[in-house]
């Protein structure tokens, strides 16, 4: 097996540093591939470690070519209901917000997301559930000056999370890893060796340890 070569290991770090684990999304019923996908694309984009979704009316989750294999990159957390999904993130320290019209909505960019953000984004057809809408610690729109009433949900996912990505660069929050050591190395070998990482999960035998370029020192015989 050869080793992972230099660049690429040196570009799953860079990625890897700049991951931020308490920012997220909800997504509600995104059943669409091409719209779950683009999500996964622009959250990778970001430097959203993990995605949660919950999809009460559709069946698992598939990806589009839209994703441009960004789902190999992100995490996708599924959850059986709302309830269980929301409560998971409030336990998680997360402050919950729904993309949702609603009287009490605030303009999405009032919100503070330096601080652990996770945001729903509903069905295409039906918008957040009452539920969500409920649970959900505020509600965020982007305000619409136009003749239709809401944007496509990868749209306005972007929108939101872009504004997420320039607070977030502003107070120089990518600057510095976020990912527990632990939890960080074993996502670098999985991107790097992902066949042997496979095979060691079956074996039960833990990951072998990384030199400096990427190469495989110790711990696995080839
Ligand atoms: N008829 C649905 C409704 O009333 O909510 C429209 C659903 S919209 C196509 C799909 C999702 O995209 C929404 O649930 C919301 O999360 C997000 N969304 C779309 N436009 C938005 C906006 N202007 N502000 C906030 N979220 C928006």
């Amino acid at each position: 097996m050869e080793d992972v070569i230099p660049k690429r290991y040196h570009r799953l770090k860079q990625v890897l540093n700049r991951r931020q684990p308490d920012l997220t999304v909800l997504t509600e019923d995104v059943h669409k591939p091409h719209n779950l996908s683009a999500i996964i694309r622009t959250c990778d984009a970001v430097g959203i470690f993990e995605v949660h979704s919950v999809n009460v009316k559709a069946e698992l989750p598939t990806f589009s070519q839209v994703s441009q294999g960004s789902e190999k990159w992100i995490f996708l957390n599924t959850h059986p209901d709302t309830r269980t999904a929301i409560s998971y993130l409030k336990n998680q320290k997360f402050r919950v917000y729904a993309a949702h019209f609603s009287s009490k909505s605030l303009d999405y960019r009032q919100i503070d997301y330096t601080k652990p953000s996770a945001i729903i984004f509903g069905a295409e057809k039906w918008g957040v559930t009452k539920e969500a809408a409920q649970l959900a610690d505020e509600h965020i729109v982007i305000p619409m000056l136009g003749m239709v009433q809401s944007l496509n949900v990868s749209v306005a996912a972007a929108v939101i999370l872009f504004e997420a990505q320039r607070q977030r660069l502003a107070a120089n929050i990518y600057d510095n890893t976020r990912l527990e050591s632990e939890i960080y190395d074993q996502v670098l070998f999985e991107w790097g060796y992902a066949e042997i990482a496979r095979v060691c999960r079956e074996q039960g035998i833990s990951y072998p340890i990384l030199g400096e370029n990427g190469e495989i020192k110790e711990g696995f015989s080839k």
